[in-house]
């Protein structure tokens, strides 16, 4: 089993390979990118104008059958997403399907109405990703605020994590094969 990030077209660009090196580091393993076209998501919500990520997890999920992939799935979007009580979500992940989603739309300084930083961009989404990744493999939320398996509330709860596991939750992680 591998590991894969299709990455949207639409989602930012420029940023896909440093982001693909800091999961890679951060998880111990090697990560396939797939510069993708526009994934098929489904699930939006007019008056949310959001995406619904339980929706696109099972798309993925469909994606992942009708191209015989048994990797675990990242896929990158620049879509909103929200979950079921929550009213957005930077990412989202199922582990019983291994598929996993990140939405870069509220992790652009651009969606607060500030200066874009390609620096804060391509770490937030290396952290969300692998967070997600870090669900896909069986990780639970840990309470060190540093680590990337910490549940971050916020932009600021996010920015604050390194863009490592902590020694406890490196130690849950699978060697993969
Ligand atoms: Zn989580
Ligand atoms: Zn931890």
């Amino acid at each position: 089993m591998g590991i894969v990030i299709y990455w949207d077209y639409r989602s930012v660009d420029g940023i896909q390979l440093p982001v693909q090196r800091i999961i890679s580091a951060a998880i111990g393993y090697p990560v396939e990118l797939i510069l993708g076209d526009h994934f098929p998501v489904e699930g939006y919500h007019r008056i949310r104008r959001q995406y619904d990520g339980g929706r696109i997890l099972n798309r993925i999920s469909l994606f992942k059958r009708m191209h015989g992939l048994n990797d675990l799935l990242l896929l990158v979007i620049p879509d909103d997403i929200y979950a079921d009580s929550s009213d957005f979500v930077f990412g989202l992940a199922r582990e019983s399907i291994g598929s996993a989603v990140v939405s870069t739309a509220r992790l652009r300084n651009e969606f607060y109405g500030l200066p874009e930083d390609i620096h804060q961009i391509i770490e937030r989404t290396a952290k969300e990703g692998a967070h997600e990744l870090g669900h896909l493999m069986g990780l639970q939320h840990c309470l060190k605020p540093e680590c990337i398996m910490y549940r971050p509330e916020s932009l600021s709860e996010l920015d604050r994590k390194e863009r490592y596991f902590c020694p406890d939750c490196r130690s849950q992680l699978p060697l993969m094969r």
